[in-house]
């Protein structure tokens, strides 16, 4: 490999399409998750008026010239990176954990790329799993450590082929194993698509990535507009990546994106929710939501709730509040189910719609809720398909809000025994403070919580207090029998 001393030129202004597919038979990651390295697995390219990427060379970085230290890479990942390596391949770490680890953000994920063919990779770890029909990706598992190995790939028609994308520009077709050169160019961004080197520990830079790292700008490879045709989820990414490390999103990219957000509504709904949980899971949700929204996205994603949030300040600053007590849970190493944005994201349309149906037909706030939520619920799976373990107990948590104005009597008791409790008080805490429940009501239900069984029976009113004197039974006076 020809180690140059600025590889900028080699790509400056010249579009090199790579593409994903569209992951209609997307195999999962061991935490039920969409694997994304698996996006790359069927990539194609049209490589018509672009020059062949694979004749570019990279701009070696060495280790002196980078911060990048192998005490930033899991164990798990060492190993394979090293077995791979000793085995006679070229074993590449690359993706987020190498733009993360410049960043110094101690990344957690890894994905590596190698010349050795998924069946080779296979018979060298005996925890290897072999996943995806077409493009097939190994999963190298120790203990609870999935590391994806991804064999190199390139365009199989560097012809005149327009078969490789349907009538949007999207990628549907599949393609080939290649070689490094090969493989950069079908990747998004620039800054992910550095290739870190197990034998040397230098790292190779085909696009300009770790100027663009070190600058925090978030530039796409290739043609902004037909990049984000090719695969639209690529808008999301650039908002996550951006509201995660704080990146510029580069003008190009911008531009490509304004009046295109509807892209997105061709993606499978199954792929949206695995975004939707990366877009609000990872610790970033308050910035990503803002960046969704700043760029027209947000409302593609979530149509009613965007409705309602363009109209509803009181709304947007509970959404707002919801989306930094998540963050700031994730901070703390604390759990977060989707289950509770989710409620926040559908509480107010579900809300007015709850209100109509009361309208039309007899029934309680929390049936009305319960109704409202399910015909919501099923309108948005249009878009992103939620899985029933969020959606049930979403509802249920919404369903029992009602049932906090009432504080007195066994029922209102009952309420802290409910399996959904926890959640659903924690929604109306959130309910309190964008003035929808009174201070008093919040309080009480705090306070419930650290008392005793005997003094919540009081608090219920279930039992007279026991400082209080047990009031005299006054005796009635029989009526006299009539006619005497
Ligand atoms: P993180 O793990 O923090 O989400 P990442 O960049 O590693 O960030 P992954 O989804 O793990 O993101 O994907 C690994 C790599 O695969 C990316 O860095 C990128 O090179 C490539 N990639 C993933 N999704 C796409 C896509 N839709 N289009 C092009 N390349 C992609
Ligand atoms: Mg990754």
């Amino acid at each position: 490999m020809a180690v140059l001393s600025d590889g900028a030129s080699l790509y400056g202004g010249v579009s090199n399409p790579q593409a994903d597919s569209h992951l209609f038979t997307m195999p999962r990651g061991p935490a039920g998750l969409l694997s994304y390295g698996a996006f790359l697995q069927a990539s194609d390219s049209h490589l018509k008026n672009y020059p062949n990427p694979g004749s570019t060379a990279p701009k070696v970085i060495p280790r002196a010239a980078h911060n990048v230290s192998r005490d930033e890479i899991s164990d798990a990942a060492l190993k394979v990176l090293y077995r791979l390596h000793k085995a006679g391949y070229q074993s590449f770490l690359v993706g987020g954990g190498v733009r993360d680890a410049i960043l110094e953000l101690h990344p957690k994920d890894f994905d590596i790329a190698t010349n050795a063919t998924p069946e080779e990779v296979r018979s060298l770890f005996s925890s290897c799993r072999l996943i995806g029909r077409r493009f097939r990706l190994a999963h190298v598992r120790f203990g609870r450590e999935v590391i994806e190995v991804a064999t190199f790939r390139a365009a199989a028609n560097h012809v005149d082929d327009d078969s490789s994308h349907d009538t949007e520009g999207r990628i549907i077709r599949d393609n080939v194993y290649g070689s490094l050169d090969e493989d950069v160019w079908r990747r998004d961004f620039t800054c992910n698509a550095l290739y870190y080197n197990i034998a040397d520990f230098s790292i190779w830079d085909y696009t300009g990535g770790f100027e663009d790292v070190k600058c925090k700008r978030l530039k796409l490879i290739g043609d902004p507009a037909q990049r984000l045709r090719e695969d639209p989820v690529r808008m999301l990414r650039a908002v996550r990546f951006a509201g995660k490390l704080g990146f510029t999103i580069d003008e190009s990219v911008v531009a490509a994106m304004r009046g295109h957000a509807n892209l997105l509504t061709n993606v499978p709904a199954a792929r949206l929710f695995d975004e939707f949980l990366k877009l609000f899971q990872s610790g970033y949700a308050e910035p990503t939501f803002e960046l969704l929204r700043e760029h027209s996205l947000f409302g593609e994603l979530f149509p009613a709730t965007e409705d309602e949030l363009s109209k509803d300040g009181n709304y947007l600053a509970m959404t707002r509040s919801a989306l930094r007590n998540s963050d700031e849970r994730v901070a703390e190493g604390k759990s977060v189910t989707p289950m509770f944005l989710l409620g926040v994201f559908f509480w107010l349309p579900i809300k007015k719609l709850a209100e109509i149906r009361r309208t039309e037909e007899k029934m309680s706030e929390s049936q009305a809720l319960g109704l409202a939520a399910y015909e919501v619920v099923s309108e948005q799976q249009r878009r992103i398909s939620i899985p029933k373990r969020f959606t049930v107990p979403m509802r249920e948590m919404l369903a029992l809000q009602p049932r906090f104005d009432n504080i007195r009597g066994k029922r209102a008791m009952n309420l802290v025994e409910h399996k959904r409790f926890r959640a659903a008080y924690d929604f109306m805490l959130l309910r309190a403070e964008a003035g929808e429940v009174s201070d008093e009501i919040a309080k009480f239900w705090t306070d419930i919580q650290l008392q005793s069984p005997e003094a919540r029976a009081v608090s219920f009113q279930l039992q007279a207090s026991p400082d209080k004197k047990p009031q005299s039974r006054r005796r009635r006076r029989r009526k006299p029998p009539q006619g005497s």
